[in-house]
């Protein structure tokens, strides 16, 4: 089993591919994004906070994020293979997360780097913005924020997997079903 990171700028389609992957590999998918808004959705505390961070298109904070990654992966011990969409967004996220795989006896097997041009992002965050109700899509000053904040502290992030020899860029651009064909050859090639 793997541990899989897929990476990419907001609207990269990580979701999308992200939901295919867990059916393909049996693995279990874990987007902070997604555990941010069920909290928001039910009023925590927790969710209060992220929110205030995610309506400007700002990460939340490190320790909140890191502590929450902590206790997902925690509460199922049963697990074999997580694919992890949306962390690490920081490189601290990224340490804190190969620590905690440590401690379980595994590792991040590889990361997958969708890549997409910021006018093509643009255009699909608008689109998803329709159905998704997600207010940080349907801000285009919160998209090009987000976009910002991916620049800047996301994609070093790619870096820290370079240097471990793990980091596998792939063309997010193209039919869903094209991008998924890329992405499983990538994973067969390190599975084997
Ligand atoms: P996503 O669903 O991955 O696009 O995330 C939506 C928003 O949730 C982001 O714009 C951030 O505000 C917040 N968020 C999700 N994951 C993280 C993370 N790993 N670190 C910090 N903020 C995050």
């Amino acid at each position: 089993m793997i541990n899989i990171v897929l990476f990419g700028p907001p609207g990269a389609g990580k979701g999308t591919q992200a939901s295919r992957l867990v059916k393909k590999y049996n693995l279990f998918h874990l987007s902070t994004g997604d555990v941010f808004r069920f909290n928001i959705k039910n009023e925590t505390d927790l969710g209060k906070l992220a929110r205030s961070y995610m309506d400007k298109g700002q990460l939340v904070p490190d320790d909140v994020t890191i502590q929450l990654l902590i206790s997902e992966v925690e509460k199922h011990p049963e697990v074999e293979g997580f694919i992890f969409d949306g962390f690490p967004r920081t490189q601290p996220q990224a340490k804190a997360l190969d620590e905690i795989l440590t401690q379980r006896g595994t590792s991040i097997g590889m990361m997958l780097a969708l890549e997409v041009e910021e006018e093509e992002l643009k255009k699909r965050l608008t689109l998803r913005a329709i159905d998704s109700g997600r207010p940080d899509d349907a801000d285009p000053a919160v998209v090009q924020k987000r976009i910002q904040v991916y620049n800047s502290e996301t994609a070093p992030v790619l870096d820290f997997y370079r240097a471990q020899g793990k980091a596998v860029l792939v063309n997010g651009v193209g039919e869903i079903d094209t991008i998924t064909d890329r992405l499983y050859a990538e994973i067969d090639a390190v599975i084997g």
